[in-house]
């Protein structure tokens, strides 16, 4: 289950419906939200991993605010992470960086997150908030503070 926020600003009037968590979709990897590579949807990087890892998996793990680091827009979008499985031999380790957003999974071990980049400025985006965050979000107009407001409950 889902849940949708609208977070608003009492100062400028800034506001932001998100569509948080997973919908139908639980964390772990089942058929319904597995991928394989396709397309070059996801750039150049992730096309070069899957002809070195054939069987590893792409799977989303849910939507969450980003924030860009760039120019601090905030957006919401379907999280992404390449997963391995746990026997694979060439697994190389996750660089220490990484943000796993992800439970666990039996078969498969998370590897990276998925590098999104906000359409407007090209700049990196972060997830900063998600379902069960309590930490409030600042207004990207005017540095106040976002209300976070439920508004419903999606699939
Ligand atoms: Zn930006
Ligand atoms: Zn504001």
């Amino acid at each position: 289950m889902g849940v949708i926020y609208e977070f608003k600003c009492s100062r400028c009037g800034y506001e932001l419906e998100a569509w948080l968590g997973s919908g139908m979709l639980s964390g772990t990897i089942t058929n319904a939200n597995k991928h394989k590579y396709s397309k070059g949807k996801f750039g150049e990087d992730i096309r070069a991993f899957f002809d070195e890892h054939p069987d590893g998996i792409l799977s989303s793990g849910g939507s969450y605010v980003f924030k860009c680091v760039e120019c601090g827009e905030l957006s919401c979008a379907t999280e992404y992470a390449i997963f391995l499985p746990k026997d694979d031999k060439t697994l190389p380790p996750a660089p220490p960086h990484t943000i796993f957003l992800f439970p666990q999974c039996p078969n498969h071990r998370p590897y990276k997150n998925f590098v999104r980049h906000y359409e407007k400025c090209g700049g990196k985006l972060a997830p900063v908030h998600d379902e069960w965050s309590e930490t409030p979000l600042e207004c990207p107009r005017c540095h106040g503070t976002l209300w976070k407001e439920f508004a419903g409950v999606w699939d």
